[in-house]
């Protein structure tokens, strides 16, 4: 492994693998929404620091060094992630771990390395930090991440240097699904991309959740049959559809909300840029333009009806009956 082998975020990997061939001390702070890959970054990060032949691609990866890292046994690279036993890092832990550590030298490497997740860290433990963050040892590296640098005190980014991840391009987003998920069809592939919220851990558990994507599909199918269907197709036919994922009502909820929403962006802006589906953007289109009756106002009545369904869900209502009211609401708003 080495900066190369993560996908995106070319200039902060350049600088990275810069930072550690000139073998400067500091604390960087890491900044971006969850699943932006901070982890990983902050991981080949602390490899390159290690690696006795870092080179501008990062670790060498099969020195000593990379070696010991890799088997998480180097004693000169401390990690602070989220607790086992409690919701947040105690500052015992900080102080012993962390500060008392950081003012002895490092043993095989020539730099000492913590890797701290300060999403975990309460502000005592952000307190105790403060003097080693403000002046390490020439041989110590902090990389810090946040999700949030809001639940970071001031004093904290006041001494690091923060560096914010990129965005990712969809071509980079499509590259980590599928080095994820290599058996996923293109078209599943883009649509988990698209509903990521350009967040590549997003996206790859969208991708992993590929039932989910099914469902969304078959769910579409159902409200473009709609207006032209019959109560028994809908009690017989729907029902049974829904039935069958039965497991997956928040995604069943979820799958027609995202297709009423569309299709009242559709009705409002025709020429809207993006909507939920995407991938069935044309189906939608078409039974916009074929379903003049239908407004926004039956489109609303229709979402309180899911709303009412998952309420029901909550309480324990049986599944078939509850389902099969919900369809039979939607269908008396959207039948032509
Ligand atoms: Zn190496």
């Amino acid at each position: 492994m080495a900066f190369s082998n993560i996908m995106g975020q070319k200039q902060i990997k350049l600088r990275l693998a810069a930072e550690a061939q000139r073998r400067g001390s500091g604390a960087y702070m890491l900044s971006g929404p969850e699943g932006m890959g901070k982890r990983l970054i902050a991981e080949e990060f602390a490899k390159a620091l290690m690696c006795s032949d870092a080179g501008p691609n990062g670790a060498c990866g099969v020195c000593p060094n990379c070696k010991y890292f890799d088997n998480f046994t180097t004693p000169d690279v401390t990690r602070v992630y989220e607790p086992t036993d409690t919701k947040m890092v105690k500052v015992d832990f900080i102080k012993d771990s962390v500060v008392a550590e950081s003012y002895l030298k490092p043993q095989f490497a020539r730099t000492k390395t913590f890797i701290i997740d300060f999403d975990y860290l309460g502000v005592e433990s952000q307190n105790a930090l403060l003097k080693s963050l403000e002046e390490p040892r020439k041989d110590v590296v902090f990389i810090l991440t946040s999700s949030n640098t809001d639940t970071v005190l001031d004093t904290v980014m006041s001494r690091v240097t923060e560096i914010k991840l990129d965005p990712y391009s969809d071509e980079e987003l499509e590259q980590i699904v599928k080095a994820n998920c290599p058996d996923l069809e293109d078209s599943k592939v883009k649509a988990a991309v698209y509903n990521s919220g350009r967040i590549p851990g997003k996206a790859i558990s969208l991708a992993r959740e590929d039932s989910g994507v099914s469902i969304r599909h078959e769910i579409n199918s159902i409200m473009i049959a709609m207006p032209t269907s019959t109560y028994i197709d809908v009690l017989e036919d729907f029902c049974e559809v829904l039935t069958g994922f039965k497991d997956d009502a928040k995604i069943i909820a979820s799958s027609i909300l995202m297709f009423l929403d569309d299709a009242a962006r559709l009705i409002n802006y025709p020429d809207c840029r993006k909507i939920n589906n995407e991938t069935d953007r044309e189906a939608i289109e078409n039974f916009v333009a074929a379903n003049k009756h239908i407004t926004t106002l039956k489109l609303g009545r229709c979402s309180e009806a899911v709303s009412t369904f998952m309420k029901a869900l909550d309480v324990n209502s049986n599944f078939d009956s509850s389902a099969s009211a919900m369809l039979l609401r939607i269908h008396e708003e959207l039948k032509k």
